[in-house]
């Protein structure tokens, strides 16, 4: 069933106090957010403990921003989808543009990540994205087609119940820049129905597809409104309280 999802992406920022000052603020605050949206955080690693526990006795929910594929061994600095899940954390972003392109994760190492959290009973907020080369030549159909289904069409259909996508076109993130609610109902239109093609339309039609770049308290209304549009993911604005809360409002 389709759910309404605002996700903070926290990437490389907040110590663990400054995390649990963020989500004592969130918690409070969210007591007067009542609209049935899915609020999920992701700090960093080192922070996921405390935030699992900080969260306790609300509806926020942790989310890692990245996992090794493997299952353990040799692999230093890294971490796995069995680390996570005993650390309490449920969800797990994979594809986020700025692994892709700094730390090269290509579109067949995604897939295997993907394997690895599902494997493990786990959700994937599954992130893909054009650049502003690929808009600028206008194929951006075409390569996020492309990120989709070399990452995610190997999966059987039962698997789809445990991913959520995010159109992250890579020119809005972080720039300031974002896409307009035309072009990412646009985008989320054309996931939905190449979804449907390899499934079913029932699948496509369940699955959230969020939206994230440059997502802020004043523009997320108008975004969200759109009906292909099933929330954001959020960078900069998630790391402060009442932006992300004025965002979580804009359903
Ligand atoms: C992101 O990194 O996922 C993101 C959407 O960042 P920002 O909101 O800062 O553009």
């Amino acid at each position: 069933m389709r759910k309404n999802i605002v996700a903070g992406n926290w990437k490389m920022n907040k110590t663990v106090a400054e995390t649990e000052q963020l989500v004592a603020d969130l918690k409070s605050k969210l007591q007067d957010v009542d609209n049935g949206a899915r609020v999920i955080i992701a700090p960093s690693f080192v922070s996921l403990t405390t935030a699992v526990t900080a969260v306790k006795g609300s509806e926020i929910e942790v989310a890692a921003q990245n996992m090794h594929q493997e299952a353990n061994g040799a692999y230093t600095g890294e971490v796995s989808a069995e680390m996570l899940k005993s650390a309490g954390v449920n969800t797990v972003i994979i594809g986020h543009s700025e692994r892709r392109e700094y730390f090269k994760e290509s579109d067949e190492l995604l897939a295997s990540k993907v394997d690895a959290v599902l494997a493990n009973g786990m959700e994937v907020i599954f992130c893909f994205g054009e650049t502003l080369k690929d808009r600028k030549l206008d194929n951006q159909l075409l390569e996020v087609g492309s990120q989709i289904k070399k990452s995610l069409f190997h999966l059987p259909a039962e698997a789809w119940k445990n991913i959520v996508l995010a159109y992250e076109p890579v020119w809005a993130i972080g720039t300031g820049e974002t896409a307009t609610p035309e072009q990412a109902q646009e985008m989320h239109k054309f996931v939905r129905r190449i979804v449907s093609k390899k499934y079913t339309d029932e699948l496509a039609d369940d699955i959230s597809i969020l939206y994230g770049g440059s997502v802020k308290p004043n523009n997320a209304k108008e975004i969200f409104s759109k009906p292909d549009v099933d929330g954001g993911l959020i960078g900069g604005a998630s790391l402060k309280a009442d932006d992300f809360l004025a965002i979580v409002n804009g359903f």
